[in-house]
């Protein structure tokens, strides 16, 4: 299990759920996984239809590390913009 906002890892799920991980949590309409107790503490509280969510001082602000989609995106941009450097006619 890794904390999806510090990075923070434990073995296994009984020791996360023994530490007071939160399984699962949201930032806004966003959906995340696995928050650690001190992350939790800090940053997410629970909503009034007892979700876990991010506090609103910090919603939308937080960068997370399981986020491997935009990691993909980012790439396929910088190989995009390798490409129209190469071959500046591509454009017309
Ligand atoms: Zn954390």
């Amino acid at each position: 299990m890794k904390c999806a906002i510090c990075g923070i890892t434990v073995e296994t799920i009984d020791e996360a759920v023994e530490g007071g991980w939160t399984p699962c949590f949201f930032d806004g309409e966003q959906e995340h996984e696995v928050a650690c107790p001190s992350c939790t503490g800090t940053l997410l509280q629970m909503s009034e239809d007892g979700e876990m969510e991010v506090k609103e001082a910090f919603r939308g602000k937080l960068r997370y590390r399981e986020q491997r989609g935009d990691v993909a995106r980012q790439d396929h941009l910088l190989t995009a913009i390798a490409v129209l450097e190469n071959e500046p006619g591509k454009l017309n």
